[in-house]
């Protein structure tokens, strides 16, 4: 407020001091031989001291030293001022941002991750030791480049080409065997962005213990079990001349050796899923038939207590692998018989298996009129060994492997698995394939998937 009222007194007094001025001019004027004679009089050298200022104003930016404030008054004097505050002001802030880049930028050297900076083409900008360590950047030749010409592997390429950015990239290191990178692009500001370089070859070396761990086991569990197996098998005729509590320890035995064996054959098939060793061709398949064939034994099973229906289109066919999208169909339609209310009527529980072209693609949708799955589990159903309960179902003991295994074979296709369920109305599963994977009946293609 004073300031503004300081600056309306400068005001002020510029226009009396040209008043003052145009009547002195008005004074001499007929000295001079007429009025306009006399205002031309006193206005030269009044506008000659303002041009004169502003030269001065303009050579005092130009040299650029700014506390030789140049000398003046009136008006000019408030300008200078102005202006010599505000340059001060300016300096001052600079000098704080260039403080706090330092700070970040000696924080960020001394992460134990890479840190670099990329600006909207994904080049260079700034990077950290650990960052030249890890992916072997020059500070004076790779700023300026851009990071994919740097980073030369296959997975990252695609990685910055799907601009999905929500996970990280793995990527191993030319010329060091074994190491794993995990590369993280975080965009900030308006297309700026963070590449986070973790070296994650220790955990990754653990994981390949897990992975070896469990397939060596389940392979070495695969023949004891399927001699028990036989053997108990092979008392199924004789079980009735069993005494009572005999007959009771034999079908315990059998469905335990069952049960076993289910969870040994699953465990396996995320694990080779897992490490895509399923790498049967893929074909174009003609998923009325898939689904028949995938589902007739279950039908076989659930009916008349359970009906299945079909809403198939034949037109959409689907490219992939075969073995993963029978079993995609055979997990989702068997959980759905499996975890229907005991108490249903014979009838009352339903299951629609529907294949059908959408916008993004085309969708396998799996529903039932079931128990449904309570909200708290639904973001782990996926997981390893997660079950909800360990309620029996009505064809067998799961497994908790079941979900992992379809989760993972839709994720192989490049689709995505969305779950949606009301406890005591039912579920919904959808497995939704892209576009480059859906293919329109013809005879040829026909053909083919026949
Ligand atoms: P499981 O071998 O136990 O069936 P899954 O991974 O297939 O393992 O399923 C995990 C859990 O999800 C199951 O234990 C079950 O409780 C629940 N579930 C799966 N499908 C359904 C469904 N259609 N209706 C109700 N619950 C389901």
């Amino acid at each position: 407020m004073a300031n503004a009222a300081s600056e309306q007194r400068i005001w002020v007094k510029v226009l009396w001091r040209l008043a003052a001025v145009l009547v002195l001019g008005a004074l001499i004027g007929p000295a001079l031989g007429g009025y306009a004679n006399g205002v031309l009089f006193v206005m030269v050298p009044y506008v000659s001291w303002h041009i004169y200022n502003l030269y001065l104003v303009e050579r005092w930016l130009r040299t650029g030293n700014i506390s030789d404030v140049p000398d003046s008054w009136g008006i000019w004097r408030a300008i200078f001022d102005r202006i010599y505050r505000l340059q001060q002001a300016e300096r001052l802030r600079q000098r704080e941002l260039g403080k706090i880049v330092r700070r970040f930028r000696k924080s960020s050297a001394a992460l134990p991750d890479g840190v670099v900076v990329l600006d909207d083409a994904f080049r260079i900008d700034w990077f950290n030791d650990a960052a030249k360590v890890l992916l072997g950047l020059k500070k004076k030749k790779d700023v300026g480049q851009r990071i994919s010409n740097l980073v030369r592997d296959p997975h990252f390429f695609e990685y910055l080409a799907t601009e999905d950015y929500s996970r990280p990239v793995e990527i191993g290191v030319s010329d060091q065997p074994g190491v794993v990178l995990s590369l993280l692009i975080v965009p900030y500001d308006s297309n700026q962005y963070l590449l986070m370089v973790r070296n994650v070859t220790r955990l990754h070396k653990l994981e390949q213990m897990r992975r070896d761990f469990v397939a060596n086991a389940s392979h070495e569990l695969r023949t004891p079990l399927t001699v028990m197996k036989g053997y108990v098998d092979a008392l199924d005729d004789e079980v009735d001349s069993l005494p009572k509590h005999w007959q009771k320890a034999w079908k315990a035995m059998s469905n335990q050796t069952g049960h076993m064996q289910r969870l040994v054959r699953d465990l396996m098939v995320t694990l080779r899923l897992e490490d895509k060793l399923l790498t049967g061709r893929d074909e174009t398949i003609d998923m009325v038939r898939l689904c028949d064939d995938a589902t007739r034994d279950l039908k076989a099973l659930a009916e008349p207590d359970v009906g299945i229906e079909y809403t198939l289109s034949a037109q959409t066919l689907l490219r992939g692998n075969v073995t993963e999208i029978q079993s995609i169909v055979a997990n989702l339609v068997s959980n759905a018989i499996n975890y229907m209310p005991k108490d249903y009527e014979p009838g009352q529980g339903k299951v629609l298996i529907k294949w059908r072209v959408n916008d993004k693609g085309a969708e396998l949708v799996v529903k039932d009129n079931g128990a449904g799955i309570p909200d708290e589990h639904l973001p782990h159903i996926t997981e390893r060994f997660y079950r909800v309960d360990n309620r029996p179902g009505r064809l067998q003991q799961g497994t908790g492997l079941g979900l992992t295994i379809v989760a993972q074979s839709v994720t192989r296709h490049g689709g995505k698995l969305s779950i949606k369920s009301k406890v005591g109305k039912g579920t919904t599963f959808s497995c939704q394939f892209p576009k480059d994977r859906v293919l329109t009946a013809t005879d040829g293609n026909l053909l083919k998937a026949g």
